[in-house]
């Protein structure tokens, strides 16, 4: 599927904050700071441009062909795998592409197409909710602006975050789970939230690697610094890294200097 999208400026007629919304998406992981070290500019610098060597055209691996597509592909990846939803996606964005189409299936038929996914009942009615505000507010367009990304049902700053970067190249930061580990094992940021890991990871990350850095990171976080049993022995950025526990999985033990 052709996931080159144009980015547009569209209109967009103020949205009133929704209060008492549903959302599908995870709140955010509480866990205690890693003990490692914070790493410094110079190592970010270099931990960057390894990623950036490795993936010069990071990609999400969800399948979408327009904005609305990626905001729905997002949405509904709450709890679920990238390949869950790109299965479900495939028959799904062939025969409702886009806001108008998809809220004339209505939340039943919309179930049928999307039952093999996680909580898929809650994310039929959030999307359904949600399509219908796009068509009614926006033209059925996709708004630019956060706080009418996350008054949309089902839309949390996390899915707000990824389609703000992806679709409209803003330099925001979705943290998941595999950023939230990877950012405090690293020492690339430290926080016990995923809010303090976005702002410390916003703040830290040099600007000629931010609109990619969410991208890399994800993909860093999904096959090789993952949670159980890291490959820091094939790692790229291992030398770079300041997790203690790297030796321990393979990562190289430098000289020291004599
Ligand atoms: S060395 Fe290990 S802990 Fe550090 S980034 Fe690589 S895989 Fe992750």
């Amino acid at each position: 599927m052709e996931k080159t999208i144009k980015t547009r400026t569209v209109t967009t007629k103020k949205v009133k904050a929704k209060t008492g919304k549903k959302s599908t998406e995870k709140k955010g992981v509480e866990k205690k700071p890693s003990n490692s070290k914070a790493m410094t500019k110079a190592q970010i610098q270099t931990f960057f441009e390894r990623l950036r060597e490795q993936r010069p055209n990071p990609e999400t691996e969800l399948n979408y062909g327009s904005p609305f597509q990626l905001l729905i592909a997002v949405l509904l990846s709450a709890q679920a795998t990238d390949v869950s939803v790109n299965k479900a996606t495939d028959q799904l964005f062939q025969d409702a592409p886009d806001a108008h189409s998809m809220y004339a299936l209505g939340v039943e038929k919309l179930k049928s197409y999307i039952k093999t996914i996680g909580l898929f009942n809650s994310k039929a009615e959030n999307v359904i909710k949600t399509c219908h505000i796009l068509i009614e507010q926006y033209g059925g367009e996709i708004p630019q602006q956060r706080e009418q990304l996350e008054a949309l049902p089902g839309v949390g700053r996390k899915t707000a975050n990824v389609v703000l970067n992806t679709a409209f190249g803003q330099p925001t930061m979705a943290v998941d789970t595999h950023i939230f580990r990877l950012g405090n094992r690293t020492g690339l940021a430290k926080g016990k939230d995923v809010l303090e890991i976005e702002q410390q990871l916003l703040k830290r990350i040099p600007s000629e690697f931010i609109i990619d850095a969410h991208h890399w990171l994800i993909l860093h976080g999904r096959y090789c610094c993952i949670a159980r049993k890291p490959k820091c022995g094939e790692c790229i950025v291992s030398d770079v890294c300041n997790w203690k526990e790297r030796f321990d999985y393979g990562a190289e033990i430098p000289e020291l200097k004599s």
